[in-house]
């Protein structure tokens, strides 16, 4: 059983660069050998460590009302010149460069939460990152052959009550299906 990767516990900064997620996530659920293989993220397998980059955060972060656990972002900067240089710096000194994607955990949780929890929460965050389909909705690649990425919302946004009054849609019926199944992985 590979042990999965623990937030630090001293030295603490708000927010810290976390390679070994990375490293565990292609030992297990980006690695066909294992028995966690998800089919599902391929497209992610040939991205490095710099190029899809981790992070702890201490901090919590409530939105909207919601403690948000984790945070999938395709990484733009968003300024020019000198503002962008800094920028730039920063994600060079922090990761060891500017990465395309960023998924940063809240370290508090993925302390105390269980293997199952973290992996899901893992997941959730990289099917955020999808093999972008071309205008004919075939899989698309860059000049280097590589999967094309594109960041994506959830397949189910939609509030408890508006399910229970109306009923969901597509999306909604397609979990509650899945839902009544076995679920694939088991701890
Ligand atoms: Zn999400």
């Amino acid at each position: 059983m590979i042990k999965r990767p623990m937030p630090p516990t001293n030295d603490l900064r708000p927010l810290m660069a976390a390679p070994e997620i990375h490293e565990w996530l292609h030992a297990t659920i980006l690695n066909p050998d294992h028995e966690w293989f998800n089919e599902d993220h391929r497209h992610l397998m040939e991205y490095s460590v710099t190029e899809i980059a981790f992070m702890w955060a201490q901090s919590e972060y409530v939105k909207a009302g919601k403690q948000v656990l984790g945070q999938c972002e395709k990484v733009m900067m968003m300024a020019g010149g000198w503002k962008k240089t800094r920028q730039e710096m920063w994600f060079e000194d922090t990761l060891g460069d500017v990465p395309e994607y960023l998924v940063t955990l809240d370290a508090n949780y993925c302390r105390d939460c269980t293997d199952a929890e973290f992996a899901a929460l893992v997941e959730h965050e990289i099917y955020h990152m999808r093999h972008k389909p071309d205008m004919f909705g075939d899989p698309s690649f860059k000049a280097d052959g590589r999967p094309q990425l594109e960041l994506i919302a959830h397949d189910v946004e939609e509030f408890f009550g508006v399910v229970r009054r109306y009923g969901g849609d597509e999306a909604v019926r397609r979990m509650a299906e899945l839902q009544d199944c076995e679920p694939q992985i088991k701890y």
